[in-house]
């Protein structure tokens, strides 16, 4: 099941064409998305990841519409969506037309999730570590490399994905040139360690997660402790849990790391999902 909305508040049909042969989103990847998870017609963390587009544009130069243009493309495929649960919604903006008027292409897919996504959640995932090829000292010096931005030009973390795949992983934690945890192609890493959570900077080049976010907001009331900082490859193997988070995945528990059984985490990987559900309830 899929919905297209437009930025006028109308509906389209999403298997009809309406996107330019020179669309710059298309053609170059110049463009960014967000994907946020709809629960029962509630989006969550909707204000995260549209300041995280918003902020992701101003890393392109890239033109957005306003807030209130991008609530209504929300507004519209929650309205239109005709079953409760949950679904996806991907906000996408490109520079539009190389040879149109500037006007920048906005539109919201809604989709169903995956049965093998929401099966992921319950059973955790193998998952490899692989080289993202940075070292995160270039951040700063690179702002032209876009570290950190939700851009369209995914490719080399689709190709991470199939590289993963090939080796009979389910996912991928990527690592910086100086051995340091990055993210995974799609999601957040959070370690436990006894009763706190650690993530890595977005300083490190890598995208500031709402899932995260929100999962620490939620454990810290909970009286958890959390940090955000560097955290080593060889790290990983040594925590009491090792979970990727993101809108869409939720919560998954790593079982397996490069081959190696890690501790069991489910009674973890449960305590930590109720608390992240219960902001919602
Ligand atoms: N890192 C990357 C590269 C992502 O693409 C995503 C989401 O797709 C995340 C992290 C997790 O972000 P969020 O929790 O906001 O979905």
């Amino acid at each position: 099941m899929r919905l297209l909305a437009l930025p006028d508040g109308t509906t389209a049909d999403p298997d009809a064409p309406h996107i330019r042969v020179d669309d710059l989103g298309l053609t170059r990847g110049d463009g960014v998305f967000e994907t946020v998870l709809v629960v029962d017609g509630r989006p969550r963390e909707l204000t995260a990841h549209l300041d995280r587009l918003e902020r992701s544009a101003r890393m392109l130069d890239l033109p957005v519409p306003a807030r209130d243009t991008l609530e209504r493309l929300f507004a519209t495929v929650v309205a239109a969506w005709p079953s409760p649960g949950e679904m996806a919604v991907k906000v996408v903006c490109t520079r539009g037309a190389e040879y149109g008027d500037g006007t920048p292409t906005v539109f919201a897919l809604a989709f169903s999730i995956e049965p093998h996504t929401v099966e992921r959640r319950r059973r955790g995932a193998s998952v490899v570590v692989l080289d993202r090829g940075f070292d995160p000292e270039v951040v700063e010096r690179a702002p032209w490399l876009l570290l950190g931005a939700k851009t369209l030009s995914y490719a080399v973390n689709m190709a991470a994905q199939r590289h993963a795949a090939a080796l009979g992983a389910d996912e991928v934690i990527f690592r910086a040139a100086d051995g340091s945890v990055l993210e995974g192609p799609t999601s957040t890493v959070v370690v436990a360690e006894g009763r706190t959570l650690r993530t890595p900077p977005a300083s490190s080049g890598i995208l500031p997660g709402t899932t995260q976010s929100a999962l620490f907001r939620a454990a810290e009331r909970a009286g958890w402790a959390t940090k955000v900082e560097p955290l080593r490859v060889g790290e990983l193997a040594e925590a009491d849990g090792v979970f990727l988070v993101s809108s869409i995945r939720k919560i998954v528990r790593v079982h397996t790391l490069d081959g190696v059984v890690l501790p069991d985490a489910t009674a973890l990987w449960s305590e930590l999902t109720g608390l992240y559900e219960a902001e919602y309830a």
